[in-house]
């Protein structure tokens, strides 16, 4: 529940800003469908992008997890890296993370990113079960997710 009524956190990538890692969006019709439905019924919905709060700036260089998905990250126990370069942006993706989090219902975040993947991420290379940064902070908090797939399955569903 939000600070005033119903809130919902949606990755801004989604919803068509140019945000992502290559300065390109992923404009998702279904997401964009569903969101003003909500703000229609009076749902507050926010777009966040949890990297550019974070301030690793657009473009920038593609990251992923190393070591653990993005709760093993909160606690300390794994890394976000560049992909070339091998640079450690953990403190970003952190920031970021802590940035966007607000009291919220539900979030729709863009699937296998390193901070908004929810259940399947990239971790060491290779697609794995976890969260990324930003989705794991939420999850503990026990905000329901879903990524823009689960809403494309449910409108396939109708
Ligand atoms: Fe989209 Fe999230 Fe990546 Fe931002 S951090 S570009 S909102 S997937």
């Amino acid at each position: 529940m939000g600070d005033d009524g119903p809130r919902w956190l949606v990755s801004a990538c989604l919803l068509g800003r140019a945000c992502r890692y290559d300065g390109a969006s992923k404009h998702h019709q279904a997401v964009e469908q569903a969101v003003a439905e909500a703000r229609a019924r009076g749902i507050d919905v926010v777009a966040v992008c949890p990297e550019q709060a974070g301030g690793l700036g657009t473009p920038r260089p593609a990251a992923d997890l190393r070591g653990g998905d993005g709760h093993a990250v909160l606690d300390g126990h794994a890394t976000a890296r560049t992909v070339t370069g091998d640079h450690d942006v953990t403190d970003g993706f952190l920031r970021g993370a802590m940035a966007c989090d607000q009291p919220a219902d539900r979030a729709i975040l863009k699937a296998r990113s390193p901070s908004c993947g929810t259940g399947t991420v990239w971790i060491d290379g290779a697609l794995a079960p976890g969260d990324g940064v930003f989705a794991a902070r939420l999850r503990r908090r026990g905000v329901m997710l879903a990524s823009e797939e689960d809403v494309q399955r449910t409108d396939d569903d109708r």
